[in-house]
């Protein structure tokens, strides 16, 4: 054991990984949670007669999550990952069409445009796919880059629905290109999951954390983070309700906005960095309905099209129902401004607007196929990466000694995923672990 003490904020997947590293490398570690449970945005839950959980916010991994992968190849857990080829779909010209791979893409296009219009979305295509170069396409917006490069149809009728559904019009005009080429290059068409849902491969991490000494304090909210008085230097103080204790390192992985009132001593320059930092919330309804509604797992729903949100998620038809207590299971889901009037909703106000959407996917749809649901909202859920954001992008190692940051908003130029969350967790816990001696 080294004797150092170091506090994590935050038992989400960052939390975690950073845990399971600095643990590893016989350091005492404390995570503080706020939430009941471990797994932030990823967590599950459970109706009572449900074998597996299910994630509030729709999960899955691609085939390409290294780092996620990885850990888990470490913890000898590869055995209980589960992947699958489920099929996303678009609205367009009235019905559902695939359009997740190469080959859909092609017959898509076929249908829809003309052949040098084909050419030049392939050649489009080919080119974000392969290129490793992200940072010239940082210089421009999406909306921008793809107007000069893309064949205005094509454009207009696939990735501008795509880019409008996740961002709002309203942040059309702010979005990078670097964040569309990181989407296409890190998606797959296997997803996959963990045997009982992502929620039984956090709490299985969670126990190996909790095995290798670490104490996860669940219910915990930390209040702030500040600096001891002169002659302790480099030591931090995190306030809980039980009161004041002191670490030799302090790592937050909260959202930005949350670390920005957290720790009072960070300098204003650093704070206005921080808030700097935009995101849209998520607004999520998980039904369970007594018939399956579509053949289909991801459906895109263009709002131009009069729909009321943005993603209809068919889980089942990704995982079997029979690990449901046979409920077919569907999440409703929209990415949005914290300000929406979706937040302010209830579940039954959002049923009401959301279930004709249901019955225009499937024209038998009956209100006597819902037999329960979930609401789930969270303020942070996605960042907003504008032009030359690299630029944007606070360090792990805040300005306040012995203080780290990992967020969600830190990982570009990847979109946010549990996979990053390992890579920006294991990668602020090896920093900690050399500064520590400097530090403490
Ligand atoms: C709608 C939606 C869909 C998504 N889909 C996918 C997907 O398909 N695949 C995928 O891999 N990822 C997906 N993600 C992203 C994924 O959930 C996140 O990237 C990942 O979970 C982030 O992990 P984290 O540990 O960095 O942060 P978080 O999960 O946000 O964890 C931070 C933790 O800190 C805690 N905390 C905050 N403040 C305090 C405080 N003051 N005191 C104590 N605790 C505090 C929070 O309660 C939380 O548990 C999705 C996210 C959303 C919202």
């Amino acid at each position: 054991m080294t004797g150092k003490r170091i506090a994590i904020v935050g038992a989400g997947v960052a939390g975690l990984a950073a845990a399971y590293d600095l643990a590893r490398g016989g350091h005492q570690v404390t995570i503080f949670e706020a939430a009941p449970d471990a797994g932030g945005l990823a967590a599950g839950f459970k109706a009572a007669d449900w074998d597996w959980s299910l994630e509030k916010f729709y999960h899955h991994w691609f085939a390409s999550d290294k780092y996620m992968l990885g850990l888990i190849d470490e913890l000898g857990w590869r055995d209980q990952v589960i992947f699958r080829r489920p099929y996303t779909v678009v609205f367009y010209d009235g019905k559902f069409q695939p359009l997740d791979s190469y080959v859909e893409a092609l017959k898509f296009s076929l249908r829809h445009f003309s052949i040098p219009d084909v050419i030049r979305f392939g050649a489009v295509g080919v080119y974000l796919r392969l290129t490793p170069w992200w940072r010239p396409l940082e210089k421009s917006t999406a909306d921008a880059w793809m107007r000069k490069w893309v064949p205005a149809r094509v454009y207009d009728t696939i990735w501008r629905p795509m880019l409008v559904g996740k961002f709002g019009e309203q942040n059309l005009p702010v979005v990078n290109m670097a964040w569309f080429w990181a989407r296409l290059k890190a998606r797959t068409t296997r997803l996959g999951t963990f045997q009982g849902g992502f929620q039984a491969f956090i709490d299985k991490l969670a126990d190996v954390v909790r095995g290798q000494g670490t104490e996860i304090r669940l219910n915990c909210p930390v209040e702030s983070i500040t600096r001891t008085q002169p002659g302790r230097p480099g030591t931090l103080v995190v306030t809980t309700a039980s009161g004041p204790e002191t670490f030799d390192a302090v790592i937050s992985t909260s959202s930005p906005a949350l670390m920005a009132r957290l720790v009072p001593d960070l300098p204003a320059k650093y704070t206005a960095s921080l808030r700097a930092l935009k995101s849209m919330g998520a607004v999520v309804l998980v039904i369970s309905l007594k018939h399956q509604l579509t053949q289909w797992y991801w459906h895109n729903l263009p709002k131009e099209a009069g729909f009321p949100f943005l993603a209809l998620v068919e889980h089942t038809n990704f995982m079997d129902a029979e690990h449901y207590g046979g409920d077919h299971l569907i999440y409703c889901g929209d990415y949005l401004d914290a300000g929406h009037e979706y937040f302010r909703l209830n579940k039954e106000e959002l049923l009401e607007r959301f279930l004709p959407a249901l019955q225009r996917v499937n024209p038998d749809f009956e209100r006597s196929w819902v037999k329960e649901s979930w609401l789930w909202k969270t303020p942070y859920a996605q960042p907003i990466p504008p032009v030359n954001h690299s630029h944007n992008i606070p360090p792990l190692q805040t300005p306040v000694p012995g203080l780290y940051f990992a967020s969600m908003s830190q990982v570009y130029p990847w979109d946010r995923g549990t996979n990053f969350a390992v890579e920006i967790g294991r990668r602020v816990a090896r920093l900690v672990a050399e500064q520590l001696p400097a530090a403490a």
